[in-house]
């Protein structure tokens, strides 16, 4: 055993595993190497899928109780390194510490939470001649993919339901943030039978190799829509079950009547917590006109106050964007709306410092069909909308090609209520925001994904309904 900051290896069938080659992970604050992990050749992605397969029929037979244990034991393993989890965190993900150790925090209660998860068994006839159950089986060997921006808890939102419904998985987090799950996996080897959790890192060929892999029957996937139409190509060739939580461009509808001052605080963590770096932030926010010149105003100030720096450092509230890639992207966006004419009321100046450092920025009222309100920016860049009618906003949020969540503001709630069955989202939130919790069901609509995480709904996502009839026998006359 190693500490939680250097020799970094891959978990597979139980053992610590390096590769000739490595890839090196930055950290996005500075810019430098903070560690480099191996690079999974496919014999040894093969070699992983090998693992789970073989542990499979033993898991599967292992009474829930006992998986229910391992469960438990990994929030303890969590507990216990949190506050190294938090700062190795930071290094590879470039959140300010207090966030990084929320996600740590989050992590060990979601595999707590669901170890308490039930699965259930329905009885669909109890007749004179027949009972019929059905009862919800694994699928067998569970292929997880992660992406970068919360790298440790949307794992354990695949490894937990995974795990206790009687799968094996195999784990890809992104090449970008592989560190915390890395170590985890080793801190996790000792207490469960081999091959049940594998953690492979590796570069671009990983996840096509692990989404074709004939071996893996069920592919888990969070990230980006593009990649999610490809792993949906993929699966197709052996119809793998598949769960997709895509891309979105969640959008807030704040109303009249509010009290402005009184919600501010949480409109500007809706948009900008974590730098914008949310699959669920609001990434378009339409403020009825009434009020939109008191919004601009608070989020402004707010804007001005945000102290942006290395996750590391005790004054920042936001980090860096999580890679250059991304960083490129967001940036060009910018650049964009500028030679568009859009008006900055915040933000949209960037230095040539080392580190993604990008300010929270907000875009005064651009027109819909701009860059800005129509793609996804995953970056601190908020468009803030006015509108008159709610049946135009309405039309203006719906017209997306994305249906993640979103969120209305309002002092009249059952009015948002029929509003929120208006929206074609899978979570609508009234007067908060990114409230998910492991018994929400969350589940993207068009192009936002696919199937369900978490909940009831989520968990058997990693099973197959068997139903079981049993003739009875014929009554006595
Ligand atoms: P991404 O699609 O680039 O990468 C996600 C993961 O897929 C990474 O591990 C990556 O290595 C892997 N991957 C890349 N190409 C692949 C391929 N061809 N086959 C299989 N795997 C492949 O996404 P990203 O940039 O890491 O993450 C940002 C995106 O994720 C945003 O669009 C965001 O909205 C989305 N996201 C969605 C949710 C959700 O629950 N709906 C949550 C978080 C992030």
């Amino acid at each position: 055993m190693t500490g939680l900051f250097e020799d970094f290896s891959m978990t597979i069938g139980g053992k610590g595993v390096t590769s000739p080659a490595t890839i090196d992970v930055l950290n996005p604050a500075t810019e430098e190497v903070v560690a480099s992990v191996p690079d999974c050749t496919q014999d040894q992605l093969n070699e992983a899928v090998a693992a789970a397969r073989k542990a499979f029929p033993g898991w599967r037979d292992t009474p829930i109780d006992e998986r229910r244990k391992v469960l438990f034991k990994m929030a303890e393993v969590i507990a216990a390194n949190a506050d190294d989890f938090a700062r190795l965190f930071t290094l590879e993900q470039g959140r300010p510490l207090a966030g990084a150790r929320m996600e740590i925090d989050f992590g060990a209660y979601w595999a707590a939470e669901v170890a308490k998860q039930e699965i259930p068994v329905t009885v669909t006839e109890d007749s004179d001649q027949k009972l019929s159950e059905t009862h919800h089986v694994p699928l067998g060997v569970v292929a997880g993919i992660v992406p970068w921006n919360f790298p440790f808890n949307l794992a354990l939102w695949k490894i937990a339901p995974a795990l206790l419904t009687g799968n094996t998985l195999v784990l890809k987090p992104s090449p970008f943030t592989p560190l915390t799950m890395l170590k985890f996996a080793e801190l996790m080897r000792d207490h469960m039978p081999a091959g049940v959790l594998n953690v492979v890192s590796g570069g671009d060929s990983l996840g096509p190799w692990l989404t074709a892999h004939p071996e893996v029957d069920k592919i888990s996937f969070t990230g980006s829509t593009a990649t999610g139409k490809k792993v949906m190509e993929s699966a197709a060739s052996d119809l793998k079950r598949i769960t997709l939580e895509l891309g979105g461009n969640d959008a807030a509808i704040v109303m009249p009547d509010v009290d402005v001052d009184a919600i501010a605080d949480q409109l500007f963590f809706a948009a900008f917590g974590n730098s914008g770096q949310i699959c669920i932030a609001t990434k378009r926010m339409y403020v009825h006109e009434d009020i939109y010149d008191k919004v601009a105003e608070a989020l402004t100030v707010r804007a001005q106050h945000a102290v942006v720096g290395d996750g590391l450092e005790q004054a920042s509230n936001f980090g860096p964007i999580q890679n250059r890639p991304q960083f490129e992207r967001v940036k060009n966006l910018i650049e964009d709306a500028k030679e568009k004419g859009l008006n900055f009321i915040a933000g949209g100046d960037l230095k040539d410092d080392k580190g993604y450092f990008i300010p929270i920025s907000i875009v005064d009222n651009p027109p819909e069909e701009s860059r800005v309100v129509q793609e996804e920016a995953f970056g601190p860049v908020l468009p803030l909308l006015k509108f008159k009618d709610l049946d135009e906003v309405i039309a203006r949020v719906n017209a997306s090609e994305y249906g993640l969540a979103g969120s209305i503001w309002t002092k009249d709630v059952e009015k948002a209520k029929e509003v929120a069955k208006r929206l074609d989202t899978g979570t609508v939130w009234i007067n908060h925001s990114m409230y998910i919790m492991p018994w929400t069901p969350f589940a993207g609509r068009k192009q936002s994904g696919m199937g369900v995480e978490n909940g009831q709904e989520g968990l058997l996502e990693f099973t197959a309904p068997l139903t079981i009839t049993v003739a009875k026998e014929p009554q006595p006359a």
